[in-house]
């Protein structure tokens, strides 16, 4: 029997235009991006890789995300937050040991705070930037999701953490991915079965970014940005890791959802 495994799950969608994804291209072309999150089910405990948008965001969205939501307007119900869909799966709160979080941007936060034994894990740089964050990021992110007192936090520390295995057996590698996000993060996902699958998370949206047609329309640096991705792009060639961008309406259908899962 195998023990480990991983879940690929969405909290709904966004809407938003082809421009904001895409820098410079499809201005004001309708758009409508998964929210993608991910669950590993593993003997040394659970641990939950973003977790979409908060489901308590939904009874107020512009109270809850601000201004943001007429850029990026969440298609969301309450059953798709990360608890109740975990509770789906069997899972109770008290079961998930880490948090995983690629970035600090609103639609990767829901699950901070939800999950009272879990250790959040999160770059140094990400979580102090989320705090300041200058006024063309400003907007991204919602301070109520990871400003909560309590927190069990576990800061990484950028190219220092190259690597980071978190179990210590190479199920999960965080990889340091900057640009879209000064401290984002990628995983590589290894399985028995299924063999290395890469996260891209932000650091590559879509296709066209992973293939160096695209830019995306929020980032904090395009230098680190396009570095980041041919920093994948090695990774998976040299592991031949299955790639799964980060909001791709057209790669995520291809994927299996929960309730089924890779191993
Ligand atoms: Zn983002």
């Amino acid at each position: 029997m195998n023990d480990i495994r991983l879940y690929m799950l969405q909290s709904g969608t966004q809407k938003c235009k082809v421009h904001d994804i895409k820098m410079n291209q499809g201005i004001g072309i309708d758009y409508e991006i998964p929210v993608p999150w991910f669950l590993i089910v593993h003997p040394k405990g659970n641990v939950i890789i973003d977790g979409g948008l908060a489901a308590e965001g939904l009874a107020d969205p512009r109270g809850y995300w601000g201004d943001a939501v007429d850029i990026f307007q969440p298609v969301m119900s309450k059953t798709q937050g990360c608890v109740a869909q975990l509770a789906a799966l069997g899972l109770a709160a008290e079961d998930i040991r880490f948090v995983a979080l690629s970035h600090l941007h609103s639609d990767h936060t829901g699950a901070i705070g939800r999950f009272p034994n879990a250790t959040h894990i999160v770059q140094r740089r990400e979580y102090e930037y989320a705090f300041t964050p200058d006024w063309f990021a400003s907007g991204a992110y919602a301070r109520k999701d990871f400003d909560r007192p309590g927190l069990k936090w576990q800061f990484l520390e950028g190219e220092a953490t190259e690597g980071y295995d978190l179990y210590g057996d190479g199920t999960l590698r965080i990889v340091f991915t900057p640009g879209h996000s000064v401290g984002h993060q990628s995983f590589l996902v290894t399985l028995r079965n299924r063999g290395p699958i890469l996260l891209a998370v932000d650091a590559a949206y879509t296709s066209d970014h992973w293939n160096e047609k695209a830019l995306p329309g929020l980032m904090a640096s395009a230098v680190d940005t396009v570095r980041s991705v041919r920093k994948l792009r090695a990774l998976a060639e040299r592991t031949g890791a299955t790639v799964v961008t980060g909001h791709d309406p057209d790669a995520w259908p291809g994927f299996k959802l929960a309730p089924a899962y890779y191993d």
